[in-house]
């Protein structure tokens, strides 16, 4: 036997009391018994998305809710500004490319955060701008952009709308979004929402819904006026994935038992003790400028290959971290500390670090120096 451990970004670990919930036998969408689910979705994500308006949840995976937030709200020739910071950056060109939109491409070497001056400079000469396009952490380099500074450049433009990827953000770091002023937010269900694959949720601020009654860009299943139209009514346009919303219903619930400041601070806590961690160890972490609370992309030391040490933690110690993708494969190794994680998910993570690294001959720092620096920092809190 070996026991298993999911310290990959996504999927994440579900907590007993979700998988329970999403045990019980099923019930129908459009049956009474099914209200109760849909109002307490409802208020749990405007809640999580801070916002006072719906929150849109479809059935997909988060790539549906990138889809959507492009389709639902532009028109094909439109232009719109696209950073690329990452495998998940790259995915808003393929998208523009699917429905003939023209982004223009903010290229951010991987391992960087966004630079606002940049991105200021070509929305100030354009005015035909409809949309920036940008992931708050960029899951495949750990790295985080500073969406509070691009949500002040859209502010003052009634045509232009910020669209924000946060499918490894909401419910990690704090984004409010109404109060930041961004137009359309999206996570997905198997990231911090502690829930399996399956769900996107979109919410769209007022801005973004002018915006959509003249986008041209096909859409069909991913209307999102027509199931803005229906959750008004407590109800879906399509079948819903029930159980999914069921388990949805209760890890918001028990997200809003934890409360979101100490949401945040623990993910605070966690990415800190791992970050110091690794460091502790003699490893460096990838991100540049701003890392991510999300999880942590850990430079594989020189000589060794990242992708053999991710697939060593899995293989001697069944962990399931993530390897790096495109040109960080063998680079660089992840490891996720969101949604369901607590202080010895980061001490295992450290732990099969260090063990792993040792077997495979790494003389840069003794077994338990990163242990113990991840400690100190979990224990001060
Ligand atoms: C996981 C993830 C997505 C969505 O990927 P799916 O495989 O479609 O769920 C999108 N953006 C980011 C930043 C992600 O981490």
């Amino acid at each position: 036997m070996k026991k298993q451990y999911l310290l990959a970004p996504g999927p994440t670990p579900v907590p007993p009391e979700v998988l329970l919930a999403m045990s019980a036998p099923m019930i129908h969408h459009r049956s009474p018994d099914f209200i109760p689910v849909i109002q307490k979705v409802r208020a749990g994500l405007k809640w999580l998305f801070q916002t006072s308006q719906e929150v849109i949840t479809v059935a997909g995976s988060g790539t549906a809710g990138m889809e959507a937030s492009m389709t639902n709200f532009l028109s094909p020739g439109d232009k719109v500004i696209a950073v690329n910071g990452g495998k998940f950056g790259e995915r808003w060109l393929k998208i523009a490319k699917a429905y003939g939109v023209t982004p223009i491409e903010v290229t951010v070497p991987w391992g960087d955060s966004v630079d606002l001056s940049q991105v200021e400079k070509i929305l100030a000469g354009d005015p035909a701008i409809k949309a920036i396009y940008v992931q708050a952490s960029e899951t495949s380099t750990g790295v985080w952009h500073d969406i509070q500074g691009l949500a002040r450049l859209t502010a003052g433009r009634e045509q232009t709308i910020l669209v924000v990827d946060a499918i490894t953000a909401l419910g990690v770091v704090n984004i409010p979004m109404d109060q930041w002023g961004i137009d359309v937010l999206i996570t997905g269900s198997q990231k911090a929402l502690m829930l399996p694959p399956g769900l996107a949720c979109i919410a769209v601020s007022e801005k973004a819904w002018s915006l959509s009654q003249t986008a041209k860009c096909p859409r069909f299943y991913l209307d999102l006026k027509r199931e803005k139209d229906n959750i008004l009514k407590d109800s879906n346009a399509w079948t819903p994935a029930v159980s999914l919303w069921i388990g949805l219903a209760k890890s918001l619930e028990m997200m809003q038992a934890e409360g979101l400041d100490k949401l945040f601070a623990r993910h605070r806590l966690l990415a800190r003790a791992t970050r110091e961690g690794v460091r502790g160890f003699g490893l460096s972490i990838f991100a540049r400028q701003t890392p991510s609370d999300a999880l942590t992309a850990i430079v594989a030391p020189e000589g060794f290959d990242g992708e053999a040490i991710y697939k060593n933690l899995r293989s001697q110690y069944g962990i399931t971290g993530a390897g790096g993708q495109d040109q960080l494969k063998g680079k660089v190794f992840r490891v996720s500390h969101m949604g369901y994680a607590d202080t010895f998910d980061i001490i295992t993570a450290i732990s099969g670090i260090e063990m792993v690294l040792a077997r495979m001959g790494y003389k840069g720092a003794p077994l338990g120096s990163g242990v113990a620096k991840a400690q100190e920092v979990l224990i001060q809190g």
